[in-house]
C-alpha cells in the first residue's frame, strides 16, 4: 500500500483544505488539498464538469492523488471514471463499491485500489479512513481525511448514525455531514410512498433531526469546529430549515454552521486559515 510522503525539510506545518464543488441529488464533490497535493472525493458531476475541475487543480499548481468513493451511487460517480482516465489518478474505494462500478472499470488502463471499509489508506501526504455507513449501496463508507494534525469527516448518504458513528464523525475539526430532508416536508411531499420510504429508511438518508443528533454529540465531546451541511434535498428542505435546526444544537459555542451549495462550488475551509466561504483557490 502506498505511504504518505515524508514531511518537507523544513518540518512546516501545511494546511489541509477542503472546497465543496456541490452537495445534492444532483451530483457530490469534494476536493481535499495538502500543499500541492489534491484527492477529489466522489466525483458526482458530469465528465465534462469534473474535467474542468481538474484543469482548474493543475491550473492551481495542484497533482491529483487519487479519486476517493464513497459509494456507487450515480450522483457521487458519474464523472468518476473519465476524471480517472484524463488524469491517471487511481479510483480508491471498498471493493463493494468497485464491484458496482465493474462495467464503467472495464477499460485496464483505469487505475483503481480496493481498500476494506474498516482500513486506512495513506497516499500522497494524506490519511484516509474508511468506515461502514447505512445505505443502500454495495458498500458505502464514510471518509476521514488527514494530514498534519487536522482531519476533515465526510459522512453523506448514510440511513442511520449509531452513536459510535457520531462519536467518529465528532474526532475532526471539519465536519462535513448528510442533513438530507426534514421528515414533515418529506412525508407531506409530492414522492410516491416507495420513495418516502426508502429516503426515511435506515438504508435511506439522513434528515435534519438525525443531522442535529449527530452535531449535538460533537459539540459535548467532539473537537469540531466548522460543520457544513451536505446533500440537502431541493424537494424535502430548505437551506433556511436545515441551518435553522442545525444550530440549535451549537447555539452558545463556537461552532460555525454552513451549507454546501447543491450545484455549485461554495464552502472553502482550511485547517490553516480556519472558517471562510470562498469562491475560488
Ligand atoms: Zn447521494
Ligand atoms: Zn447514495
Amino acid at each position: 500500500m502506498p505511504r504518505r510522503s515524508p514531511r518537507p525539510a523544513n518540518d512546516r506545518v501545511v494546511p489541509l483544505a477542503l472546497r465543496s464543488l456541490g452537495s445534492g441529488s444532483s451530483g457530490n464533490s469534494f476536493v481535499a488539498t495538502n500543499g500541492d497535493q489534491a484527492i477529489v472525493v466522489d466525483a458526482g458531476f458530469s465528465k465534462r464538469r469534473m474535467v474542468a475541475e481538474l484543469r482548474h487543480l493543475q491550473d492551481s499548481g495542484l497533482s491529483l492523488a487519487a479519486i476517493v468513493l464513497t459509494h456507487e451511487h450515480f450522483d457521487h460517480s458519474r464523472g468518476a471514471i473519465e476524471l480517472a482516465r484524463v488524469s491517471g489518478a487511481p479510483i480508491v474505494a471498498t471493493r463493494g463499491t468497485l464491484n458496482a462500478l465493474a462495467e464503467g472499470l472495464s477499460d485496464p488502463t483505469i487505475a483503481r485500489i480496493a481498500v476494506g471499509s474498516t482500513e486506512s489508506f495513506d497516499i500522497a501526504s494524506f490519511s484516509i479512513g474508511f468506515r461502514p455507513v447505512r445505505h443502500d449501496a454495495q458498500e458505502p463508507v464514510g471518509l476521514s481525511i488527514a494530514a498534519d494534525d487536522s482531519v476533515a469527516v465526510i459522512a453523506i448518504d448514510l440511513g442511520t448514525a449509531s452513536k459510535a458513528d457520531a462519536d467518529w464523525m465528532s474526532n475532526c475539526d471539519l465536519l462535513v455531514i448528510e442533513s438530507n430532508h426534514d421528515s414533515t416536508r418529506l412525508m407531506n411531499g409530492p414522492y410516491p410512498g416507495h420513495l418516502k420510504r426508502r429516503i426515511a429508511g435506515r438504508l435511506g438518508h439522513l434528515s435534519n433531526d438525525q443531522a442535529a443528533a449527530c452535531i449535538a454529540q460533537a459539540v459535548g465531546v467532539g473537537r469540531a469546529r466548522v460543520i457544513w451541511l451536505a446533500h440537502l434535498s431541493e424537494v424535502n428542505n430548505t437551506r433556511t430549515e436545515a441551518l435553522h435546526r442545525a444550530r440549535r444544537e451549537v447555539a452558545d459555542t463556537e461552532i460555525a454552521v454552513a451549507v454546501c451549495a447543491r450545484d455549485r462550488p461554495s464552502l472553502t475551509w482550511s485547517s490553516g486559515r480556519q472558517f471562510r466561504q470562498a469562491t475560488l483557490w
